[in-house]
C-alpha cells in the first residue's frame, strides 16, 4: 500500500476491539505515515504495529500524563503528524485523549479523527434494543451505594442505557438494575468480535440468574432499554380520582382535571363522571 504523506496535526486512530480484520485501511495508512504514535501501552500498541508489518516511534500517553508530556505531544504535532491510539477501540470513548483533543483544538492545531471499531457502537448494533436514542454512560461505579446512585440517576432517562462492564461486577450491575430500574429489555454483548462473541437478552433478573450460575469471562458491553411505557390506570383507580374530584366540583372540571392528571380523554371521563354523580 502507498504511504500518503501526512499534514502535521493530531491523528484520532480506532483500532480494533477483537478481531484485527477490523483494522480500517485508512488506519494502516495513517499509522504507516505518521511520525509518532500516542499509546496507552506501547507492549500493545507493538503487537499492532507488528501485525501491520511497520515500526513507528510510539510515547506513552494517557489523561494522567503530565502537563510536561502533554506539552511534548503538542509541539510534536505543530511540526509532524502525530497518531492517538488507545489498546482497543475509538480513543476517547472512556479512554484517554480529551484533554489533548480539548488543548490541540484550543491552540489551532488540526485535528483529524479516523472512524472505527468502538465496542459501544458495535453493541448496540447487535443487542436489537432501541437505537434511535441512547446515551452511553460509561463504566458504573463499583460500590454498592454509588452504582446504585449512578442507576436511579438515570432511571427516568427515556432512552437505551449503554454501560462498559467487567465480568466480577456484572453480576452485582444487574441485581442492582432489576431493583432500580424493573421492567426493562437489558443485553449483555460480550467478546464482541472475537471467537466467544455472545449477546444474551432478557430481564436483569433473568441474566442475573444466568451469569450467577455462569460466571462471564472477557470484555463487556450491558445495555438497557429505554424504561416500559406507563400502563393505562386501571378503572377502579380512575373512579377513585373521578370521585375525589366531584365532591369538589362539576363533573365537566372533575373529568378535565382527572384527564389531564392520567393523560386520559376527556369526554370518556366526562361521561363516566355522569354516571358516578
Ligand atoms: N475505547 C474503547 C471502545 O471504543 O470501545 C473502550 C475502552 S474501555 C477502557 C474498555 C471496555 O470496553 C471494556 O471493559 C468493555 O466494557 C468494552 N469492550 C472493549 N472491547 C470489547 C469487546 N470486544 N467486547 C465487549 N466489550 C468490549
Amino acid at each position: 500500500m502507498d504511504t500518503p504523506s501526512l499534514e502535521p496535526g493530531l491523528y484520532i486512530v480506532a483500532t480494533p476491539i477483537g478481531n484485527l480484520g477490523d483494522l480500517t485501511r485508512r488506519a494502516v495508512e495513517v499509522l504507516s505515515a505518521c511520525a509518532v504514535i500516542a499509546c496507552e501501552d506501547t507492549r500493545v500498541t507493538g503487537k499492532l504495529l507488528n501485525h501491520i508489518g511497520i515500526k513507528r516511534p510510539m510515547r506513552r500517553y494517557d489523561d494522567h500524563a503530565s502537563d510536561e508530556a502533554r506539552e511534548k505531544l503538542l509541539a510534536e504535532m505543530c511540526e509532524k503528524p502525530v497518531a492517538l491510539v488507545s489498546d482497543a477501540g475509538t480513543p476517547l470513548i472512556s479512554d484517554p485523549g480529551y484533554k489533548l483533543v480539548r488543548t490541540a483544538r484550543d491552540r489551532g492545531i488540526p485535528v483529524t479523527s479516523l472512524p472505527g471499531p468502538s465496542a459501544l457502537v458495535t453493541a448496540l448494533t447487535l443487542a436489537g434494543l432501541p437505537t434511535d436514542r441512547f446515551m452511553f454512560a460509561g463504566f458504573l461505579p463499583s460500590k454498592d451505594k454509588a452504582r446504585g446512585d449512578a442507576l436511579a440517576g438515570l432511571a427516568a432517562v427515556p432512552v437505551t442505557l449503554v454501560f462498559y462492564e467487567t465480568g466480577p461486577r456484572l453480576v452485582d450491575s444487574l441485581e442492582a438494575m432489576a431493583r432500580i430500574m424493573p421492567g426493562r429489555e437489558v443485553a449483555v454483548a460480550r467478546e464482541l468480535t472475537k471467537l466467544h462473541e455472545e449477546c444474551r437478552t432478557g430481564t436483569a433478573e433473568e441474566l442475573a440468574a444466568h451469569y450467577t450460575a455462569h460466571p462471564p469471562r472477557g470484555e463487556i458491553v450491558l445495555l438497557a432499554g429505554p424504561p416500559p411505557a406507563p400502563g393505562a390506570p386501571d378503572e377502579a383507580d380512575v373512579d377513585t380520582e373521578l370521585r375525589a374530584a366531584l365532591a369538589e366540583m362539576p363533573p365537566s372540571q372533575a373529568a378535565g382535571k382527572v384527564a389531564k392528571a392520567l393523560g386520559l380523554d376527556r369526554k370518556t371521563l366526562y361521561a363516566r363522571a355522569m354516571e358516578l354523580k
